[in-house]
């Protein structure tokens, strides 16, 4: 899918940043192009969420150093809603629960917030109504999920399924899934996939965030990196992925530092 003349959405170059004074990001860069599918896969600890969580403006992280630009804007300047309002999507490694509000009533403000930045009309609840409905196949979710609060006694499965659902609502310029995959069983990591497949357009873009090669048969990604200590140490194609399952990650590490030397 990959366009070779298409627009920049994302430029992260030499980005470090801190968490509670220690450092976390350690000099980051990667290119995201419209159309691509990228994955970033590496161990616990790398700092694979420290990223996604940067990008969609988590106020625990502090930025020490370099840029990211989103669709030519200096995204660190924005604030975490206004980034969502001009097209950043996460998809939380662990989903929030929020007990009293209601998933349908969660999914209109957050969509309407959208269509207001956009300068569009909102939708009043009976036309979200029918647009969210006409959603809920991307993910195979039964409607009853709708009224009930947001994710609360939801399986790990079902709040990933959510997750997808909002984004397929939202239609993200870019989208960063922060392993959706994890905990999945084998028919809703499918139903994940598939939903994740049906939402990316050439004008669009995925960041997959994954430890597990599983999810990357069923969303086959344009790039792979690999992620250690705070930044991307090496980038392939889908291959990679296979590598890192058949191989572990010690020798990406060595392999960089042989060709360092
Ligand atoms: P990954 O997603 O690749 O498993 P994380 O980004 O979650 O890695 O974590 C990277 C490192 O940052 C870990 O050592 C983790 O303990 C640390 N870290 C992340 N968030 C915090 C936090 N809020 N407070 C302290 N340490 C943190
Ligand atoms: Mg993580």
């Amino acid at each position: 899918m990959i366009n070779k003349n298409s627009e920049v959405i994302l430029s992260v170059r030499n980005l470090t940043a801190d968490v509670d004074g220690t450092q976390i990001l350690k000099g980051l860069n990667l290119e995201v192009k419209a159309g691509e599918i990228h994955a970033i896969m590496g161990r616990n600890g790398s700092g694979k969420s420290t990223f996604s969580k940067i990008l969609a403006g988590h106020p625990d992280y502090t930025v020490t150093g370099g840029e990211v630009i989103f669709q030519g804007q200096n995204l660190l300047e924005l604030e975490a809603e206004e980034r969502a309002k001009s097209g950043i999507f996460l998809a939380f490694q662990y989903p929030i629960e929020i007990p009293g509000v209601s998933n349908l009533d969660f999914l209109r403000v957050a969509y309407n917030s959208k269509r207001k930045h956009e300068a569009l009309e909102e939708l009043d609840a009976f036309d979200f109504d029918e647009l969210v409905k006409s959603k809920l196949d991307v993910v195979k979710m039964d409607p009853a999920f709708l009224s009930r609060s947001v994710n609360e006694g939801f399986s790990g499965g079902e709040k990933k399924r959510n997750e997808i659902l909002q984004m397929a609502l939202l239609e993200p310029k870019l989208a960063i899934l922060d392993e959706t995959d994890s905990g999945l069983d084998i028919d809703a990591l499918k139903i994940v996939a598939n939903g994740v497949n049906q939402l990316a357009t050439p004008d669009n873009a995925v960041v997959l965030i994954t430890h597990y090669q599983r999810l990357l048969d069923y969303i086959v990604p344009d790039y792979v990196h690999v992620m250690q200590d705070g930044r991307i140490l090496t980038t392939g194609g889908k291959e990679l992925a296979l590598e890192l399952e058949a191989r572990g990650y010690d020798w990406v590490r060595e392999e960089v530092e042989v060709v360092a030397r």
